[in-house]
């Protein structure tokens, strides 16, 4: 069956955010300094306020002569979030934020903070282009891509958060980050690698994170994970398989139907041969749809193929069920029965934590909520 699919590569460009200063390559950033008739080292100054003292004000950098900050300020540090909302759970260590873009677009981060480490969930496009019927930000369609400087503020952000003190048991900064709340991040890969390479440059050019610590996760886009494997990062590859069979893959997550399940687990494959990183398999568990025995053995023979178990991990999520919806998540024993089953076949699994599920933690849902009572 073929039917309409998603405009995949093409996000409407109307709406383009301001060019800020997360935006830039350090050579642009040098190439701005001369601009402001400065010499190109004073680049690192001011990459050195943003990225590792976390500070936008701009006024008060007082090492840059004062006459270029406000010009400075205006042309390069525009607003590009306003917070609409945040939300917290979890005694105060899962925080969700609604930020509205300049356009009146809105896109929503969920930071979970750990023992040991802080996540940040971030958005790659305002709505998603991929409509999976389950997920509330499918629903709502695609608005547009977010630049790099609108995806890296995000981090930017919850540094600040957490560097302030306003996550109990943490004043230090963000350890990992995943591709994972609103957007396709592979249908926005120039933007989203920008930001990646910004995410892991060492400061002054970048926040100095770990390329591990970073996850990418798609829905399955064949070539943009082919060219992703070429770059020689090692990020963090997951992808949304959520059913091993083209059948229902092609009603869940609608892409299938031009990318088919075993070409999306060849490249997945051929990511983990390349970067010698593991490869997550996303897989939401919805009740009666994905959750049966038969479709956990489907999933182990369709993995196992590929030889040992070393390039793979499936990570199991109870499905938030979206208000309204007619998909929810599995019941307690079809779960333990796919573990079991998937775990007696030797496929290495977890169950994910349902962190923030009662603040609409699943993708897309208090941007969902917002827009309907706009
Ligand atoms: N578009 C990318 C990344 C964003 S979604 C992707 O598809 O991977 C991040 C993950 O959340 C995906 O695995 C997605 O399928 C899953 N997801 C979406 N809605 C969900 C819901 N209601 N409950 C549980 N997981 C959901």
């Amino acid at each position: 069956m073929t039917r309409n699919l998603p405009l995949v590569f093409d996000a409407p460009s109307r709406g383009k955010a301001p060019t800020h200063w997360l935006d830039l390559d350090p050579d642009d950033r040098r190439e701005a300094m001369t601009a402001f008739g400065l010499l190109g080292f004073r680049a690192d100054q001011v990459s050195r306020h943003v990225f590792d003292r976390l500070s936008d004000d701009v006024a008060g950098w007082t090492d840059l002569p004062a006459a270029i900050r406000e010009d400075l300020a205006q042309q390069l540090f525009p607003a590009l979030l306003t917070q609409v909302r945040q939300q917290t759970a979890d005694g105060g260590r899962t925080v969700k934020t609604l930020w509205r873009l300049h356009d009146g677009s809105l896109l929503e981060s969920v930071l979970m903070r750990y023992p040991s480490r802080s996540t940040l969930c971030i958005s790659s496009q305002a709505g998603c282009g991929m409509a999976c019927p389950f997920c509330a930000t499918g629903q709502g369609g695609l608005k547009r891509n977010l630049s790099r400087g609108e995806i890296l503020i995000q981090a930017f952000a919850a540094n600040r958060m957490l560097t302030s003190g306003l996550v109990p048991g943490t004043t230090g900064r963000l350890n990992n980050i995943v591709f994972m709340g609103m957007g396709e991040p592979l249908a926005n890969y120039k933007a989203v690698l920008g930001a990646i390479r910004t995410l892991i440059a060492p400061v002054p050019a970048g926040f100095g994170m770990s390329a591990r610590g970073i996850t990418v996760s798609t829905v399955g886009l064949v070539p943009q994970i082919t060219r992703l494997t070429a770059e020689g990062l090692p990020v963090t590859l997951a992808v949304s398989l959520h059913a091993p069979d083209d059948e229902l893959r092609n009603e869940i997550v609608p892409v299938n139907n031009r990318w088919p399940v075993k070409e999306v687990v060849d490249a997945a494959w051929e990511y983990a041969r390349v970067t010698r990183r593991r490869v997550s398999i996303e897989y939401a568990l919805m009740r009666d749809i994905n959750d049966q025995v038969q479709r956990a053995h489907l999933l182990a023979d369709l993995l196992k193929r590929r030889g040992d178990w070393g390039w793979v991990h499936v990570n199991l999520i109870p499905l938030n069920p979206t208000p309204g919806s007619r998909w929810t998540a599995s019941r307690r024993e079809d779960e333990a029965a796919f573990i079991a089953t998937l775990e007696r076949r030797g496929v290495p699994v977890t169950l994910r934590d349902t962190r923030g599920s009662e603040i609409d933690g699943a993708c897309g849902q208090l941007a969902a909520k917002e827009a309907s009572t706009n």
